[in-house]
């Protein structure tokens, strides 16, 4: 019965697990089709390109002899059962939804490497030990609505489903509307988490509840979408941690006055001193170093008048880090700057906090496998911060989570010109592949 499990090889041993690369690719192009006229890659959640991706993801599944599963909020799974039941679930993939004229790794690439490495797997060592399964998350962006992971936030708790009424998109159509329209979503709000599968009907969002409590790990593979790996030259990218973010509006007050009959010694000129407040904020970031990142990406200047000293200020600032600690006491000191800036200045100051998410550190335990493989493939690789959000965020506070990054042409994505070489996209899939076996087989 197990005959053909005793000639599985260990990738630490034997390395070049290597998957096959067309296969995923010719996956990632056929992907790219469901999207809404115009530039790159427009998959927005619970759309007909939408649907359609989504239902092509399950016919493919199953046409490689995964058991398709999917849930009510349109999660889709791809399932290879294990020899032992009792154990945990080895998940793998990422997001189907994309930004508005994206491009068509972001997301699409996890989902591809992980129908590809489940179906290699299973035809070169049969059935695993413990259930691999690959999931297509229903959305990660925000583009559509206000609200982002609502497919992972979904399986790990963070929604159930009660915010979908509130919820609108730009036109005004809300979130439940939108998944009835899809034929999703049907008594959500009354499912309660499971740990067991209610096998999947094969039609997205009719299937079970969407949380789990039966994930044993997760691992995603994504691109970059920053510059370092190419700067760098190195082939995969292994996260040690998703960091920190804190987003803050700031209200900066002076006098609205005539620009022609104000000394400049008389005034309390808002813009200034928010310029003086933000080159602060330049030069302090610059200071604590990498990994902190600070931004302040938009402002408004009221009244907006080429001949009025500008009265009031709104800015945005968005501060990411790795670490707690070093994140709250970065945010201290430039709120401390920002009021003896607007003191001296005889400015009112108002710092308003609009987001508090914690940094996500990956699994030590996993990270450290990465590395094994890295360097039993041969392949370059650095440790490094994920300054993006993503789905694995979730997942680490409840499993070991594990994140493989590959290069981002340049450092760009959400775009059009979003690219990553069919070698640098075959090189993630080689190292996910080989943590899947480790996971899974051993
Ligand atoms: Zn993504």
């Amino acid at each position: 019965m197990a005959a053909d499990y005793g000639k599985a090889v260990c990738p630490m041993n034997a390395p070049m697990i290597q998957a096959p690369a067309q296969e995923m690719l010719k996956l990632l192009e056929e992907l790219a089709v469901f999207s809404a006229p115009g530039a790159g890659v427009t998959r927005l959640l619970y759309t007909p390109e939408w649907s359609r991706a989504q239902f092509f993801l399950q016919e493919r599944m199953a046409g490689l002899g995964l058991e398709v599963v999917s849930d009510n909020v349109g999660n889709v799974y791809g399932k290879l059962t294990g020899r032992n039941p009792e154990d945990k679930v080895i998940l793998t993939g990422s997001h189907i939804d994309t930004v508005i004229n994206g491009g068509k790794y972001d997301g699409a690439y996890g989902i591809a490497a992980a129908v590809t490495a489940l179906h290699y797997l299973q035809q070169t060592f049969g059935q695993p030990l413990r259930t691999l399964k690959a999931v297509s998350f229903c959305e990660e962006e925000g583009s559509r609505f206000p609200l982002t992971f609502w497919g992972s936030g979904h399986v790990t708790g963070l929604y159930d489903g009660s915010e979908a009424e509130a919820c609108a998109d730009s036109e005004g159509v809300t979130l439940e509307a939108a998944m009835v329209e899809c034929g999703i979503g049907m008594g959500i709000r009354s499912d309660k988490a499971e740990s067991g599968d209610k096998s999947g009907s094969g039609t997205v969002g009719m299937g079970s509840t969407a949380r789990r409590n039966d994930i044993g790990a997760f691992v995603e593979l994504h691109i970059e979408q920053g510059i370092i790996l190419e700067k760098t030259a190195k082939q995969i990218g292994v996260v040690q941690a998703i960091a920190g973010q804190r987003r803050f509006m700031v209200e900066v007050c002076g006098t609205a006055n005539h620009a022609g009959t104000t000394p400049m010694h008389m005034r309390q000129d808002a813009l200034a001193g928010a310029a003086e407040m933000l080159l602060a904020l330049e030069g302090l970031a610059a200071e604590a170093g990498e990994p902190l990142v600070a931004t302040s990406g938009r402002l408004e200047v009221l009244p907006n008048t080429p001949n009025v000293i500008p009265g009031e200020v709104l800015f945005t600032l968005d501060i990411r880090h790795s670490e707690e600690e070093e994140l709250e006491a970065f945010c201290d000191c430039i709120l401390a700057a920002f009021k003896g800036i607007a003191a001296r200045r005889g400015l009112t100051l108002k710092i308003m906090p609009r987001l508090s998410a914690s940094p996500a550190p990956m699994d030590g335990g996993l990270t450290g496998m990465l590395e094994s493989i890295c360097r039993n493939q041969g392949r370059t690789y650095r440790n490094m911060v994920s300054g993006a959000g993503h789905d694995a965020q979730l997942f680490a506070p409840q499993c070991p989570t594990a994140m493989i990054f590959v290069p981002s042409r340049a450092g760009i994505s959400h775009s059009p010109e979003e690219y990553s070489s069919p070698e640098e996209l075959a090189a993630g899939l080689d190292v996910l592949t080989a943590l899947l076996y480790e996971l899974a087989y051993k």
